[in-house]
């Protein structure tokens, strides 16, 4: 599949670092799942992950002001790489 941001890069299966941010608390999750540019690195999640990505934020923004926490590298789960919080 072509990339639609680039219109260049082919889309394959791979993972991304994404960083999603909750008020004051960001999150970074990493080998998270997705579609992954070969030209310009931009990335497309499923509507999956994307769902899971957001309860996991909403969890973590209640926890400790910074967790670093290990990812996992299997396709249905991943971990959060840390939280910052200013
Ligand atoms: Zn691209």
């Amino acid at each position: 599949m072509k990339c639609v941001i680039c219109k260049q890069g082919e889309v394959a299966p791979g993972t991304a670092t994404v960083t999603l941010r909750r008020g004051e608390c960001i999150l970074i999750f990493k080998d998270v799942p997705a579609e992954v540019c070969d030209s310009c690195a931009e990335y497309f999640l499923s509507e999956a992950v994307t769902e899971k990505l957001l309860q996991r934020a909403e969890a973590a923004k209640s926890a400790v002001p910074l967790a670093v926490v290990s990812a996992s590298t299997s396709a249905t789960d991943f971990g959060i790489a840390a939280v910052i919080t200013s």
